[in-house]
C-alpha cells in the first residue's frame, strides 16, 4: 500500500469524520461493506456544496457550458464502443503469504515515489548542510546519490508503462521481483502471477432469466455525455467550442480499496467534455490545466499541495493528459484526471451505432467529428482533500488545545451556529427570530446546551465558521456577537445588518468569484 507520511493524520480525519456526521462506513450495523461509504448529515452538506461549486463553476460562469443528468444504466454496446469490455482492466496480484491482493501497478509506483522521496530527503540534508547558497535543483542534477534515486523513481515506471502497453503480464511480475517489492503488510515477496481483472460490475435488466439483457453500472459519467453529443449541440443551437458537464455516481469493482473514501466501488464524478475543433485540442488542453487548477486554488489550499502529473503512458485515445495530484495523508494521489481525447470516442460510437455524430460548421460548409478535452474529477476525493486539509490541531495561546475543521467558508455544511448566551431572559426567543430571517439564504443551526465556550469549540471542530452570539445586551443594543472560527476574533454586529454580514462572507458567489484571480 501506499507509504503513509502522516499515519496519525489519516487517523484522525476517519475518526472525525465518523464523530462529526460527516462520513459512515456503509450499513455499519452489519459490519460494514468494504470500500462502501455513507455520507452523514454534515457530510452530505459539505459534499451537495462541493458539487455545487463544481457545477456553477461550469455551467454558469461560462456560457458556452451546459449540464446534463444521464442515466446510470445505459445501453451495454455503450460499454463495448468505449473499449471498457475488452480493456477496463487492472493487473492484479496476490501475495501467497498474506493472501492480500493488489494493484501490480501501484505496487511499482508505490516503490517509485519512495525512490523520490529519499531523494528529496537527501536534498533537504543538503539544504540545511550548505545554507542560503544552495542550488536544489543543481544538487538533483549533479549528486550522485540523488541521482541514482531519481532514476530509480522513474525507470520503473516507464518500464511498468512498456509491460502493460505489450500486455506482458508475466513481465510486469519479473520487475516486481526484481525491484524486490515486499507485501507492504507484512514484508513477503511470495506473489502470484499478475492477471487482468475487468473493473465493471454487471446486473440485469428484465423479469425473466431468459429475456433478461446483460448490464453495465457504469464506470464513468463520460459515456453518457458522448451519446448525447448530438442531442444537445442541436437541441440548445451550440456551436464548437462548447462542453457538456455531468455529475453522477459511478461504480467499479476496485481490487484494492484500503483508502477510506478515496477508492470506493461506488463513487460520484464530476465531468466535463469540451468538444473542439481538431487541431486546437493541445491549446484547450493547457487552457484547462489552467482553469481547472484556478478552480482549486480559489479554495484557499496552500499551493504546495497541488502538482501536476503529465502521463508517461498515453492511453491509445489520447494525445496528451495530466494528472492533478493533491498531497493527501497518505501522499501525492490523482484528485482530477485531464485529458485530450481525440475523436476516438465519438468515432467509436458511430461505427458501433451507425449513426453520425459529427458537427456541421456553417463557415466551411462541411462536418467533421469534433476533438475533446476531458477534465474528470471524483467528489468523493475532492470531499477527502479538503476535509483532510482543513482538520488541525491548534495550540493557543492561554496554552489550551482545540480542533478545527477550517473548511472553506462557503463549503462549510452549517454556515453559522446561532447562541443564545442563556437559556432563558427572553435570549432564545431572539435567537429563533434570527434563524428565521437567515433561514432563507443559509443553514444556520441553533444551539443552547453547555457553557459558551464549550459550544465554541463544538462548532469549531464542525467546521462552522461563525458563531453568533444572543447576549443580555443584545436586547439593549439590538446588537449579536460575531465570532470568526479561524481568528476566533470577536465582532459587534447589530442584528439589522447580520443576515448581510454573513452572506458577503459565506456565499457561493464570494467563492466563485476568487476563481478568475
Ligand atoms: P486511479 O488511477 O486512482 O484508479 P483513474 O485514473 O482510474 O484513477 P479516472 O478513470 O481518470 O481515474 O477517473 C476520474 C476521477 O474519478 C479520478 O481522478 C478520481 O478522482 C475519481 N475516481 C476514480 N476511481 C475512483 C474510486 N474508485 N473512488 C473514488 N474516486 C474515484
Amino acid at each position: 500500500m501506499a507509504q503513509t507520511n502522516d499515519t496519525d493524520q489519516f487517523k484522525k480525519v476517519l475518526s472525525h469524520a465518523k464523530e462529526y456526521g460527516y462520513v459512515f462506513q456503509s450499513s455499519e450495523i452489519y459490519d460494514g461493506l468494504q470500500a462502501v461509504y455513507d455520507y452523514g448529515q454534515n457530510g452530505a452538506e459539505l459534499k451537495k456544496n462541493i458539487r455545487e461549486y463544481w457545477w456553477q463553476a461550469m455551467t454558469q460562469l461560462n456560457q458556452d457550458i451546459v449540464g446534463i443528468d444521464a442515466a446510470i444504466f445505459m445501453h451495454p454496446t455503450t460499454w463495448k464502443a468505449s473499449g471498457h469490455v475488452d480493456a477496463f482492466n487492472d493487473p492484479l496480484i496476490d501475495n501467497k503469504d498474506s493472501k492480500k491482493r493488489y494493484r501490480a501497478d501501484v505496487l511499482v509506483e508505490d516503490y517509485c515515489e519512495k525512490q523520490r522521496l529519499k531523494a528529496e530527503k537527501e536534498v533537504e540534508k543538503a539544504a540545511k548542510r550548505f545554507g542560503e547558497s544552495f542550488d536544489a535543483d543543481m544538487y538533483r542534477q549533479t549528486n550522485e546519490r540523488v541521482m541514482g534515486y531519481l532514476k530509480a523513481a522513474k525507470e520503473p515506471v516507464e518500464r511498468l508503462a512498456r509491460l502493460l502497453e505489450a500486455e506482458d503480464l508475466a513481465g510486469v511480475k519479473a520487475l516486481i521481483e526484481e525491484l524486490e517489492i515486499a507485501d507492504p503488510d507484512t514484508g513477503s515477496k511470495n506473489w502470484t502471477d499478475v492477471r487482468q481483472f475487468n473493473l465493471m460490475f454487471g446486473t440485469k435488466l428484465g423479469a425473466s432469466a431468459d429475456t433478461a439483457t446483460d448490464l453495465y453500472l457504469r464506470p464513468e459519467t463520460a459515456q453518457g455525455i458522448f451519446v448525447n453529443f448530438l442531442n444537445v449541440q442541436k437541441s440548445g443551437r451550440m456551436k464548437i467550442p462548447f462542453g457538456i458537464a455531468q455529475t453522477g455516481k459511478a461504480f467499479r469493482n476496485e481490487i484494492v480499496a484500503r483508502q477510506f473514501i478515496f477508492r470506493q466501488r461506488e463513487f460520484e464524478q464530476m465531468e466535463m467534455q469540451y468538444f473542439v475543433k481538431p487541431g486546437t485540442e493541445l491549446e484547450w488542453f493547457k487552457i484547462w490545466k489552467e482553469r481547472r487548477m484556478a478552480w482549486h486554488r480559489a479554495l484557499g489550499m496552500d499551493a504546495s499541495n497541488y502538482r501536476f502529473h503529465d502521463h508517461e503512458k498515453l492511453a491509445h485515445y489520447a494525445n496528451a493528459a495530466t494528472d492533478i495530484e493533491f498531497n493527501f495523508p497518505f501522499g501525492f494521489k490523482e484528485l482530477e484526471g485531464i485529458h485530450s481525447r481525440t475523436d476516438f470516442d465519438l468515432k467509436a460510437h458511430e461505427e458501433y451505432s451507425g449513426k453520425k455524430l459529427q458537427f456541421f460548421d456553417h463557415e466551411t460548409n462541411s462536418s467533421y467529428v469534433p476533438y475533446v478535452l476531458e477534465t474528470s474529477i471524483g467528489l468523493d476525493r475532492m470531499f477527502l482533500a479538503i476535509f483532510s486539509n482543513a482538520l488541525q490541531d491548534e495550540t493557543l495561546e492561554d496554552g489550551s488545545e482545540r480542533t478545527v475543521l477550517k473548511l472553506p467558508v462557503a463549503l462549510a455544511p452549517v454556515k453559522a451556529a446561532i447562541l443564545p448566551l442563556l437559556k432563558k431572559d427572553g435570549l432564545p426567543e431572539i435567537a429563533n427570530e434570527i434563524i428565521e430571517e437567515l433561514k432563507w439564504s443559509m443553514k444556520v443551526q441553533y444551539d443552547e446546551k453547555d457553557a459558551i465556550g464549550r459550544r465554541y469549540r463544538r462548532q469549531d471542530a464542525n467546521g462552522t465558521p461563525f458563531c453568533v452570539t444572543i447576549d443580555h445586551d443584545t436586547k439593549e443594543d439590538h446588537a449579536v456577537t460575531v465570532r470568526d472560527r479561524d481568528t476566533m476574533t470577536q465582532e459587534r454586529v447589530a442584528i439589522k445588518d447580520l443576515k448581510n454580514y454573513l452572506e458577503e462572507r459565506v456565499s457561493m458567489t464570494v467563492l466563485l468569484k476568487k476563481i478568475s484571480k
